[in-house]
């Protein structure tokens, strides 16, 4: 521990935050401090300040600050040992992670993923590809994108890649376990796979669609492995992570199909969750790309569902998530498909905060006539009003409430002051 904490301190006391700093962005000196503009909100004005003296940097306009770790973590969007290990490369200092030993244990693992996703580009690229490249092209995604999200295709041949990677020495025992074969067979046959990459870029698992008629499930997705969970992945976020902070906002989707999609028209800054609900590790690693998170899911029952419970995870790590809502059966990728870019920024433009997208669904088929459903319709809203910390939304939407209502708004005032404080003493009984 003692020696960890040297470590840091060396790395923190080489890197000089004005040094570092300075990397980002131009800093000019005023006095004794240096001045620029803040990367972490919207202006032009040099609102930042980095001291020497103090090695602390302080925006006076967001009010972000910290040492030279939270300012690389920040601007990077990286954790701590992250920010460590690449202060320290930046001085010359030798830092290891402490959990190195894991990420060697597993390489072999991740280069067995890059050698089966050679593998199937290669097949795609192949005359053997002409059915799957059909498929490919009525779907629209091109040479481009195939390229891109290297896109390939497993053959029909039973144990194509089961052979190629035995004879690179890989095990049948590890192969099973890692997903890539089943018994002596591969898993992906006869499909066009997309591969599924960890947070940091690294391919973890495949997604395998038919492309000709079949009985068969349309998608096979690798099964959770010691290198692929579900719950703590999030696709497309390592190319995600920069465009977040470029477009100052991050677009959550569904299925990698509308990342696909919505990256073909410039939306790079669009990430899925593997087809679960939100978790709170994916609900955190989002946070850190950005605190203006939008969710764009399926205009169905699946999508409104998906949204209300993703919704409200984010909305627990104090953050106010935005709603894109599409109209009837399509999904991102369909609704780019037939309407365009520019109706698509539309729809972007027009993010609806997720608090006036719940507080739209109790609308939905109340009764005004019936005193009864008014009155639960109105007790539901001032629940979901009480949740909500911007006080000037709060009154806006109180007034709306009080005229569609035909209440007095002080009357509704009062109740919700009441709701709020019965949640704060609920909650501190908690504690
Ligand atoms: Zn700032």
């Amino acid at each position: 521990m003692n020696q960890n904490n040297d470590i840091i301190q060396q790395i923190k006391s080489k890197n000089d935050i004005v040094d570092v700093v300075s990397e980002y962005l131009p800093l000019e000196q005023r006095g004794k401090n240096f001045l620029g503009v803040c990367p972490f909100h919207q202006d032009n004005h040099p609102s930042m300040s980095v001291s020497r003296e103090k090695q602390i940097f302080n925006c006076f306009a967001c009010g972000t600050k910290g040492n030279v770790f939270n300012f690389v973590m920040k601007r990077e969007n990286i954790t701590f040992r992250e920010a460590l290990a690449k202060l320290a490369k930046r001085v010359g200092i030798n830092y290891q992670y402490t959990n190195s030993d894991a990420i060697e244990k597993n390489q072999p693992l991740y280069d067995a993923y890059k050698l089966a996703s050679k593998y199937y580009q290669n097949n795609l690229a192949s005359s053997l590809a002409n059915k799957a490249k059909k498929y490919l092209l009525d779907r629209k995604i091109d040479d481009t994108l195939i390229k891109e999200f290297e896109v390939g295709l497993s053959l029909g041949s039973k144990d194509d890649l089961t052979t190629l990677l035995t004879k690179k020495n890989y095990d049948l025992t590890t192969l099973n376990q890692i997903g890539l074969s089943s018994g002596e067979h591969d898993v992906f046959i006869e499909r066009v796979v997309f591969p599924l990459y960890d947070i940091q870029g690294r391919i973890v698992g495949f997604s395998g669609r038919i492309y000709e008629k079949s009985d068969l499930n349309k998608y096979l997705n690798t099964k959770e492995t010691p290198i692929f969970k579900k719950g703590m992945t999030i696709y497309h976020y390592h190319v995600a992570k920069e465009e977040a902070r470029i477009k100052n906002s991050v677009i959550v989707m569904e299925g990698f199909m509308d990342v696909i999609r919505a990256s073909s028209i410039g939306y790079k800054n669009t990430v899925a969750l593997m087809g679960t609900a939100m978790t709170s590790e994916q609900a955190n690693l989002l946070k850190r790309l950005s605190s203006n998170i939008i969710l764009c899911f399926d205009g169905d029952n699946a999508g409104r569902k998906a949204t209300l419970a993703n919704g409200n995870q984010l909305e627990e790590l104090g953050l106010s998530p935005k709603v894109i809502s599409l109209p009837g059966e399509d999904d991102p990728d369909t609704f780019i498909l037939t309407y365009g870019k520019e109706k698509f920024q539309a729809l972007v433009d027009h993010a609806i905060y997720f608090s006036d997208y719940k507080l739209d669904l109790l609308k939905q088929g109340v009764d005004f006539q019936s005193d009864l459903e008014k009155t639960t319709y109105i007790n539901q809203m001032l629940k979901e009003i009480s949740k909500i910390k911007d006080e000037i939304r709060c009154e806006i939407i109180l007034k709306r409430l009080a005229k569609e209502c035909d209440i007095g708004y002080n009357t509704l005032d009062k109740r919700l002051q009441e709701m709020k404080k019965q949640e704060g003493k609920s909650n501190s009984s908690d504690l």
